[in-house]
């Protein structure tokens, strides 16, 4: 099983959706595996978002992810990283297909609801950033037999 990095971001925390968006993850029956509320540093995200600090645009994503405390999860499920990512729609909210986070939350490519790791090396690290080992959980899921075919698991 794989484990991947979600943010509900800042423009979830503020609208009031949390709930919504962690009960999607829920019911299509990924396992949550590590939750907490944190308070997003200029550090952190010049680690995070490291792709994106050469862009014009990145001081005012910064601002953006720390208008609010956000809150951070482990997600796991078999081929989770891709599932999520697929969960969360593309990035701008404008383009994002009906049926995904972003597609029916979102307007905007900045305000977008949710961060997502898009790979296995990237899941790692960012899990590294946000958890430390002890706030990771393994704990059995009871209805496994019920969320995934024998030959899957
Ligand atoms: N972003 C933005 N403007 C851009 C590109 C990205 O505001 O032109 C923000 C947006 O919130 C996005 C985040 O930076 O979610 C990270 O960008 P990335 O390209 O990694 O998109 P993601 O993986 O989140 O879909
Ligand atoms: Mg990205």
């Amino acid at each position: 099983m794989e484990v991947t990095l979600v943010i509900l971001k800042p423009s979830a925390v503020q609208r009031g959706i949390m709930g919504e968006i962690i009960s999607r993850f829920e019911r299509k029956g990924i396992q949550i595996v590590g939750m907490k509320m944190v308070k997003l540093t200029d550090e952190t995200l010049e680690e995070h978002y490291s792709h994106l600090i050469g862009k014009p645009f990145f001081g005012r994503i910064k601002d953006s992810m720390q208008a609010s405390p956000v809150v951070v999860m482990a997600l796991k499920g078999i081929d989770v990283i891709n599932a999520v990512r697929k969960l969360s729609g593309v990035t701008n909210g404008r383009e994002a297909q009906s049926g995904t986070i972003r597609g029916d939350y979102s307007m905007s490519v900045q305000e977008n609801i949710v961060h997502a790791s898009d790979s296995q090396e990237t899941a790692e690290a960012e899990l590294g950033r946000f958890f430390s080992e002890n706030e990771i959980f393994n704990y059995s899921q009871h209805l496994l037999p019920y969320l995934y075919a024998g030959d899957e698991l």
